[in-house]
């Protein structure tokens, strides 16, 4: 590649998006992904955004946050996420984001574990609403390049400051490229899960990669599993059953109709009871069933879990849906600081891809495309002040030269996965045995 990027940002979703808008126009931005530009997570969120709505909320939103994260979050990245929430929701409006609205005023909504009603939202589509929004605005930025179906192979690492990275791109070469920065966003773990509602190419590589390299990580093992989503045996990702279907009433069965758990319990309990069920029955799912509601108020309250199990072939007004418990977000990921920087220099993290503890043991519902553009702009405000004017130093001919045909991807595929559930295994072999013991 001729054109010399000062910034590398690997990931397309809101966090490497964010980050890239937030660098000035006259810093040289390439951004790669390893599909399409909105084939991301972020893309798929459907419930919301927080926001501290007044002042008088940061209490209650900052209680919530540290409840729900079993008090082990970092409070400073919590009083920061909150702190910034506005101007970031102010931020996203201009870039033309477009919040549902109740006579002229914007429409706020709750979910479990917000004791108030602070998150914003586009009908149930908000994170495609989020994404596609900036991906125009980076379309229209003449500094940023973006590179698709490039895949994130290795960093390059010269006396303890990253350099570069190693890429196989589209055509299927695989190339050193060199920056000031390495901006990670690649999210979460959930393509290494049978199950997961992560697009399946979403598979921690850059944790991987950290954890080959001695790159800090922290709390690899906290991991949240979302008791329902639709079981399917197709390949892809799994499609989520939205916790407030309970919270409606309905009922979690047994392969005999029985219920067999408070269906109102935490996520975690439920999904915990779910899992040894199946096991007692020898299956690998359960069922959920609405048939005692009210089939219109069903259809009117969830219109599109409806149609999407319809499509699926089931009428969920007429017969229970069978339902497994899957993988849906990371907490920990490669540790970084307030502002989003790893232990290795010119090295940064953000969005899922990185642990800045703000989400502790467990994330409170819709803080996480929040938390993603909130530490983005930490990124990018850093690295423009910091390394933007900086100079690597060196000679052209002393730039690491990483050995280029010992980059086997599918090799590496496979050994990137091995790191990751090695240290899961060996950070809480219990987990590992309830939900990352599966061949995929
Ligand atoms: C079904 C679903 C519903 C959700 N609902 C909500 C919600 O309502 N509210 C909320 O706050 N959060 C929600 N979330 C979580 C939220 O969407 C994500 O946690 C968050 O958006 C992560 O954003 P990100 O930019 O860090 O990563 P992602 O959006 O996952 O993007 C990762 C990017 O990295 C790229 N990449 C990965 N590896 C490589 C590599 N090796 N080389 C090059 N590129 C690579 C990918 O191609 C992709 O572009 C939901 C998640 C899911 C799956």
């Amino acid at each position: 590649m001729e054109w010399k990027p000062d910034i590398i940002i690997v990931g397309t979703g809101a966090a490497g998006l964010f980050t890239a808008l937030k660098f000035p126009e006259t810093a040289k931005i390439l951004m790669l992904t390893k599909d399409e530009v909105l084939r991301s997570d972020s893309y798929l969120a459907q419930g919301g955004i927080s926001t501290l709505k007044t002042p008088d909320d940061f209490e209650s939103y900052y209680e919530d946050t540290m409840k729900a994260g079993r008090y082990e979050n970092n409070k400073d990245s919590v009083k920061l996420m909150i702190e910034r929430s506005p101007k970031i929701m102010e931020e996203l409006m201009n870039y033309g984001v477009d919040f549902d609205r109740e006579d002229g005023e914007l429409s706020y909504t709750r979910e479990g574990g917000h004791s108030k009603f602070r998150i914003l939202h586009h009908k149930d589509v908000t994170g495609k609403e989020i994404t596609t929004k900036l991906y125009e605005c980076v379309k229209k930025r003449k500094n940023i390049v973006i590179l698709e179906h490039t895949k994130m192979l290795d960093f390059i690492i010269r006396e303890n400051r990253c350099v570069g990275i190693v890429v196989k791109e589209s055509e299927g070469q695989v190339q050193a490229l060199y920056g000031k920065s390495i901006i990670l966003a690649t999210g979460g773990i959930g393509g290494l899960f049978v199950h997961s509602t992560n697009f399946r190419h979403i598979t921690g590589d850059a944790l991987a990669i950290a954890l080959k390299h001695g790159v800090e990580v922290e709390n690899i093992h906290y991991i949240q599993i979302h008791p329902t989503a639709l079981y399917s045996t197709k390949p892809g990702r799994r499609f989520l059953i939205s916790e407030s279907v309970r919270g409606e009433g309905a009922y979690l069965l047994n392969k005999d109709g029985e219920r067999f758990v408070d269906e109102l319990l935490p996520r975690d309990v439920v999904s915990c009871a779910i899992k040894e069920q199946m096991e007692k029955e020898g299956s690998d799912h359960v069922y959920l069933s609405l048939t005692h509601l009210d089939g219109e108020e069903v259809k009117q309250r969830f219109p599109n879990i409806y149609h999407h199990c319809l499509e699926e072939g089931y009428d969920l007004t007429k017969e229970p849906i069978p339902i497994t418990p899957v993988q849906h977000y990371h907490m920990g990921g490669i540790k970084v600081d307030l502002d989003s920087k790893t232990n290795i220099k010119g090295l940064l993290a953000v969005g899922e891809a990185s642990c800045n503890g703000v989400h502790g043991a467990n994330r409170l519902a819709s803080n996480s495309l929040l938390e993603s553009l909130v530490f983005a702009e930490c990124a990018a405000n850093y690295v423009s002040s910091h390394l933007l004017e900086e100079e690597l130093h060196m000679e052209k001919d002393e730039y690491p030269q990483p050995d280029l045909s010992s980059y086997q991807e599918e090799a590496l595929k496979k050994e990137y996965k091995k790191i990751i559930l090695n240290e899961i295994k060996r950070r809480d072999g219990d987990f590992y045995a309830k939900w990352c013991n599966n061949e995929n």
